[in-house]
């Protein structure tokens, strides 16, 4: 039997050969007009896939808890007050790390399962005269995907930046930056953008940037101040690179193919590949008798699903038993979630037939812990539903 198994967690993800292949490439000067070309290129293709002509992008070395603190560190001033909207682990995080860089933080929780309310965050942010606001695009505990179309135009109205955490959403939930108004949208590297982990990356707009110019005191953190990276970002675009931490030169050239790659199959063929293959499993899902944790449909995020498994079955157990297919799920992570539910990521280079094995899988998993349901029910329910939707065109990850 081979090594291999089929990674169907929120991130990593799984990655494809060319982009794995251009971190093993030989590593070369940070200064090499290959590397120089490479970077720029990248970051012209992340203003490409957030659909920000205007934006700013950053690449830094970092996870995606780097990126939330990179988004930050630059904006707020000690003193300032800031609205976190919370669906969960990552906008609890957000909370906690504005307080570390001295915000006065209100946050907006919304029950497990349920998106935040606009309505109730715009009143949060109106009420506190916060200066920033963040919001969880894709909840990666819950599943839960909160609408951000609409805050661009809550943060004019009330004076505020607000940041997008799409760690678990860039790259295949729809994002219109530059139309939504979106000042920061921030993500890692090894989530739907397909590239192992390590790189903090985010697209800042002309209020953010703006935001940034005006701070009236230094920004605290060092790695992360914008005004560090800034030349050293446009000097790469501009062709006169320059120096402040050495960028990860492997994990920049693979970013640059992976990059390459998503903007060669297009946006719009990108997000409804995701959200077609989120259908498909999560049809499967109810067919095989569990339910999501998103309590509405229209909240239930394209790039993972959060299940609950049916009582009394040990989570270990069943994942344990869902590996012995060759397919990796993961666990809960939300507190109040963590031995009932699992979840499984499909975003990035995930194609229709990742979808049916990995229903295949869990099917096999609840066999294994008692729980069968009708064989063969689960991947049934998603193939009808592809078979009613799909082209096929749109569903090969290019
Ligand atoms: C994964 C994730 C993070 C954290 O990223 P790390 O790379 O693990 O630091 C933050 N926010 C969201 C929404 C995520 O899915």
């Amino acid at each position: 039997m081979k090594g291999r198994s089929l990674l169907m967690i929120p991130g990593p993800t799984e990655f494809e050969p060319d982009v794995l292949a251009a971190t093993g490439a030989p590593t070369v000067s940070h200064l090499a007009p290959s590397f120089v070309e490479a970077f720029a290129g990248a970051l012209a293709a992340m203003r490409q896939v957030w659909l920000s002509p205007s934006g700013q992008p950053f690449v830094v070395a970092g996870s995606g808890t780097f990126a939330m603190e990179l988004a930050v560190a630059s904006l707020v001033e000690p003193g300032d007050r800031a609205v976190v909207a919370s669906t969960g682990v990552f906008g609890d995080r957000y909370a906690d790390l504005l307080a570390r860089h001295g915000a006065e933080v209100r946050v907006v929780h919304a029950p497990v399962g349920e998106a935040v309310d606009l309505e109730q965050l715009e009143d949060a942010v109106r009420s506190t005269s916060a200066r920033l606001f963040t919001v969880t695009h894709v909840d990666t505990s819950t599943g839960v995907r909160t609408p951000v179309s609409e805050l661009g135009a809550i943060a004019r109205r009330r004076g505020a930046i607000c940041v997008v955490d799409g760690v678990c959403s860039v790259a295949g939930e729809e994002i219109r930056q530059d139309s939504w108004g979106l000042d920061v949208v921030l993500t890692a590297s090894q989530k739907a953008i397909g590239v192992p982990p390590g790189l903090a990356l985010l697209v800042a707009g002309p209020r953010a940037i703006e935001r940034f110019e005006a701070r009236r005191t230094p920004v605290r953190s060092y790695y992360g101040d914008w005004g560090k990276w800034l030349p050293v970002l446009r000097g790469y675009e501009s062709g006169a690179p320059g120096y402040f931490g050495t960028p990860a030169i492997n994990l920049v050239a693979a970013l640059a193919v992976s990059l390459q790659r998503i903007v060669s199959e297009g946006m719009d063929a990108r997000f409804r590949r995701h959200e077609i293959l989120a259908g498909a499993f999560q049809a499967g899902v109810e067919a095989l008798g569990l339910p999501q944790v998103p309590a509405r449909p229209e909240w239930r995020a394209h790039t993972l699903s959060a299940c609950h498994l049916p009582g009394g079955v040990s989570l270990s157990e069943f994942v344990r038993a869902v590996g012995e297919s060759g397919v990796v799920i993961a666990g809960g992570l939300h507190p109040d979630l963590r031995d009932r539910t699992f979840r499984v990521g499909h975003m990035g280079s995930v194609r229709a037939g990742d979808v049916l094995a990995t229903l295949g899988a869990v099917e096999a998993g609840l066999r294994a812990v008692g729980r069968p349901a009708r064989p063969g029910a689960g991947v049934e329910a998603a193939s009808r539903f592809l078979a009613s939707v799909a082209v096929p065109s749109t569903l090969g990850a290019r």
